[in-house]
């Protein structure tokens, strides 16, 4: 993690997008097969195979040992997830977290799916969770600061008695994975770094349906939440051009595999 934030350039912003177009349609392609009965470690391999059949390289993969080129959190895995022979059943939820690398910049967007029949709740947390990142973007925007994405994100989802997960935040990101700042999914807004022409940041909200407490697994990747509830995560990203605000993600191929309609 650098820590002074990286301005980007409309035309790195350019390449940016286009790795993220690739994160787009394989997030996709990996929902064709979000099924009863598919092991995790099949997930990846489709993810794996589709980013590099279209000239990306998986960014996860390799990161600080991160062993898979997806995060598939499932249930009460919040983020982190490595894929394994684990099978998908009915009733499950799956957050899907992919990273291209390509060009030089990287992309990195999430999304959670239901496997088959999920119950009510967990529709609502899905649900929910999707709108607080769009709550969250509604306010990210140059002259703000990332605690108004937050203070947005949080005020939205504790109406609805979820928890905000504080151990881990959105970043800004580029040339690396990870840079700075952290946008984090609570605050106030004013709190943290002012938004400015240039950055590029991931908002991703990690929400949970019981008490916002998480462990990690002695994998040292995997967080879970400490109540075993379930959790969901979403993740955008978004740049702020020398024309405004743009979201260079898109769940468009995503909802056309699920035959639903997204707002973005
Ligand atoms: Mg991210
Ligand atoms: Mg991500």
């Amino acid at each position: 993690m650098f820590n002074r934030i990286r301005f980007k350039s409309d035309e790195d912003i350019e390449l940016i997008k286009r790795s993220s177009l690739l994160v787009g349609k394989t997030l996709a392609e990996v929902a064709k097969h979000i099924l009863p009965g598919v092991p995790l470690k099949f997930l990846d391999k489709i993810g794996e195979e589709f980013i590099r059949d279209h000239g990306g390289t998986p960014s996860f993969k390799g990161y600080e040992g991160f062993p898979s080129a997806l995060c598939l959190s499932l249930n009460d895995v919040v983020v982190h997830g490595i894929p394994n022979m684990t099978v998908l059943e009915d009733g499950d939820i799956l957050s899907v977290d992919c990273g291209v690398y390509m060009n030089g910049y990287h992309g990195d967007y999430a999304y959670t799916f239901a496997v088959g029949n999920i119950s009510e709740d967990k529709r609502l947390l899905i649900e929910r969770t999707k709108n607080s990142l769009y709550k969250g973007i509604d306010v990210a925007k140059v002259g703000n600061t990332t605690g108004h994405i937050g203070a947005a994100v949080q005020n939205y989802v504790e109406q609805f008695g979820y928890g905000v997960v504080r151990e881990l935040c959105g970043h800004g990101i580029g040339k690396e994975l990870h840079e700075k700042p952290d946008v984090c999914n609570y605050g106030r807004p004013g709190d943290g770094p002012r938004l400015q022409t240039g950055m590029v940041i991931c908002i991703e909200p990690m929400i949970t349906m019981g008490k916002r407490k998480i462990t990690c697994d002695h994998d040292g990747w995997t967080m879970r939440t400490a109540d075993h509830k379930p959790a969901a995560h979403f993740e955008h990203q978004v740049a702020f051009t020398t024309h405004g605000t743009e979201i260079l993600s898109t769940y468009k191929y995503i909802a056309e595999v699920l035959g639903s309609e997204e707002k973005y």
